[in-house]
């Protein structure tokens, strides 16, 4: 099919061509020269993003279930009580790899659609007088659902019950696109993938480790081996790595950073939710539902709509890829066919947004759904410009 690909599923996203261009060269010597100034420039980098100044950098091969183990494995010991929540796919698996690592999980059901509830984690923890749980695991942007989670208040709560748990967190699908606060929020863990709002393929697992945190992976007595992060921390500060590193994804991560670091990360931020505000403009036009029930937890990176009853959200999926080229998310879990997902993070501008919502009036039209034709774009448009539109410089 002639013309680009619309990947517009909530990462992997669209890899740029300055990025694809950097990782486009010789594999390098990775115990060999070129390697120290490259890994000091991706771990200064990470850490503004991460906005930390007390966290340090542990890159993994993998991805965002890796740096799940790596959080896991190096601060808690099996039979260690964690407090997690099921707010969709992946706040049900990051507390289901805790589980299968051997740690005592309780896991709070909650809707799907609404974030971790602050007042929840500070009544769970006041109430646990012997101070028994060992972690609090929170997804920061739920991928599955379209929301996120005020990690700031979770954090607030945790001070408020003066609980000594590990805060760790899931910014999978929201570092580099939604503010995140490392040091501010007094996270322990961040963990994170290159695939979403870094902009590279998929391939790595990048995992901020707070002070607390290290100190506890000393101490711990679960077993680990390739996610143990005291030896990458130790290598990496001389800049090497225990392992073969993905060496040409430095080189494309070192990319993704100056670009981010050119537009400035608050304009990055503003842009995703200026872009994610345009969509939910659409959907409203279209009289469809955002799965997201409350407004203040809406995602800047992924919105999931919800289908009419008796319609398939497959259906509107299939009838995108196979009839427009354009991919967006599948209703994960409980939601397969009830709700499509639209990523709207990374590399991204207003006309890739209204040429996706173009696309996606059209496939709903295919698949039976009954929306005002236009209206999503028209909505859309009438937003963009009424923010007026950023120059292009
Ligand atoms: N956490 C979140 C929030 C995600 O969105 C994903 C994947 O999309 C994961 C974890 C799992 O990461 P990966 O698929 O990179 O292993």
């Amino acid at each position: 099919m002639p013309g680009r690909h619309f990947l517009q599923i909530p990462g992997p996203t669209n890899v740029p061509e300055r990025i694809l261009r950097a990782m486009d060269r010789p594999v390098p010597d990775h115990r060999g020269p070129e390697l120290p100034g490259l890994v000091a420039d991706v771990t200064a980098g990470l850490k503004q993003i991460f906005q930390t100044a007390s966290g340090e950098i542990a890159l993994f091969p993998g991805s965002g279930t890796g740096g799940w183990e790596a959080a896991i494995v190096n601060t808690l010991n099996p039979d260690d009580r964690v407090l997690a929540f099921n707010i969709g796919q992946f706040g049900h698996q990051f507390a289901e790899c805790a589980q299968r690592l051997g740690m005592r999980v309780d896991e709070v059901d909650l809707p799907w659609g609404t974030g971790v509830p602050a007042a929840l984690v500070y009544e769970r923890l006041h109430a646990d007088r012997e101070r028994s749980y060992a972690a609090v695991l929170v997804e920061h942007n739920e991928t599955s659902t379209g929301v996120t989670s005020n990690v700031r208040a979770v954090r607030e709560a945790m001070d408020a019950a003066g609980h000594p748990a590990l805060l760790l967190v899931d910014a999978v699908s929201s570092l580099a696109s939604i503010d995140f606060r490392f040091d501010e929020w007094k996270v322990d863990v961040a963990l994170a993938g290159t695939q979403k709002g870094l902009m590279l393929p998929p391939g790595m697992a990048v995992v901020c480790v707070g002070p607390r945190a290290r100190a506890r992976s000393e101490d711990v007595r679960s077993r680990r081996y390739f996610f143990d992060w005291r030896p990458v921390l130790v290598e990496m500060r001389q800049g090497y790595f225990p392992y073969t590193p993905a060496t040409l994804m430095l080189y494309g991560l070192r990319e993704a950073i100056r670009m981010l670091a050119e537009e400035g990360l608050p304009r990055v931020f503003a842009r995703h939710g200026r872009l994610a505000d345009g969509v939910r403009r659409a959907i409203h036009a279209w009289g469809l539902q955002i799965l997201c029930r409350d407004p203040p937890e809406y995602s800047n990176t992924v919105t999931a709509v919800v289908v009419p009853d008796g319609a398939d959200a497959d259906a509107v999926r299939r009838a995108a890829v196979q009839h427009l080229n354009l991919s967006l998310g599948a209703g994960l879990g409980r939601l397969k066919g009830r709700v499509f997902r639209i990523g709207h993070l990374g590399a991204l501008n207003e006309l890739e947004v209204l040429a996706t919502v173009a696309g996606v009036e059209m496939a709903l039209t295919m698949a039976g759904v009954r929306i005002p034709l236009g209206a999503g774009v028209t909505a859309c448009e009438k937003f963009f410009l009424e923010e007026q539109l950023v120059p292009v410089s």
